[in-house]
């Protein structure tokens, strides 16, 4: 499920190159970060997490089963995974084969069946079946990575922390917050340059942004609110501007 480092590079320096930006590109200065989040903010508000759950642990599996997959397929399925397994017990006492038919149309059933039920039995096990909020606790469970534990962290516990997924990590390399490439580095970046308060929010922005407006193959930058000063946008434009030189010339 997770990407080696190389293929995460070999994907970032693909889309990068497109637009003519490499690891060395400039960093939005701090002005610039600043017209950023605050557009995002009045475009896109405080999104709320897009991931259906009435109990920690149900976010907890409903963040597993994300992993390539859209929020929208997850909530079909725990809606009806929630009814068959209403308590934590349930999960963890649920057989493998019969978990992977639950939860087939997330993709990866059997890593991610496998995984949750660990992981109830670990809740179980270790935390009494309460989730614990320490990040480094919460990355010794079973299919539990960073970027899961930190959506947990900020919705369940409400503790400030920077989620990178596949939209963060493009959106954030686009708009000039990062030129690192591993999800870590990425997360020290936006740390660095995201006041605390803003955390939370512009995860969510980020992801909203990446969903309907800059998609990975097709950004539709004609249509974005901040196409002006998107260095990814001014890149691409400049690096289109010398091909048709090169074109007129030839
Ligand atoms: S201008 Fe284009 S590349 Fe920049 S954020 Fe908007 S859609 Fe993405």
């Amino acid at each position: 499920m997770n990407l080696t480092k190389s293929a995460v590079k070999s994907q970032k320096s693909e889309d990068e190159k497109k637009a003519g930006i490499d690891s060395g590109a400039k960093i939005a200065g701090s002005g610039t970060r600043k017209e950023i989040m605050q557009r995002l903010q009045n475009h896109y508000g405080s999104p709320e997490c897009s991931l259906d759950y009435n109990e920690p642990w149900q976010l907890l599996f409903a963040t597993i089963l994300s992993a390539q997959c859209t929020d929208a397929r997850v909530n079909m399925i725990t809606e009806k995974l929630y009814k068959k397994y209403p308590k934590l017990e349930d999960v963890a006492a649920a057989s493998v084969e019969e978990f992977e038919q639950d939860i087939k149309s997330a993709g990866f059933y059997h890593m991610k069946a496998v995984h949750i039920i660990e992981c109830a039995n670990q809740l179980i096990r270790e935390y009494k079946g309460e989730l614990p909020s320490d990040i480094d606790e919460l990355t010794s469970l079973s299919g539990v990575g960073r970027k899961t534990a930190n959506v947990v962290r900020t919705h369940i516990f409400h503790i400030p922390s920077v989620v990178v997924d596949t939209h963060v990590k493009r959106i954030s390399g686009r708009l000039g917050f990062t030129n690192e490439t591993e999800p870590e580095k990425i997360e020290q970046d936006l740390m660095k340059r995201v006041p605390k308060a803003q955390w939370s929010d512009i995860n969510l922005q980020f992801i909203t942004l990446g969903r309907e407006i800059c998609k990975s193959q097709h950004p539709a930058c004609e249509m974005c609110f901040l196409a002006d000063i998107c260095r990814y946008k001014k890149a691409a434009d400049k690096g289109k501007e010398k091909q048709s030189k090169k074109k007129n010339n030839a």
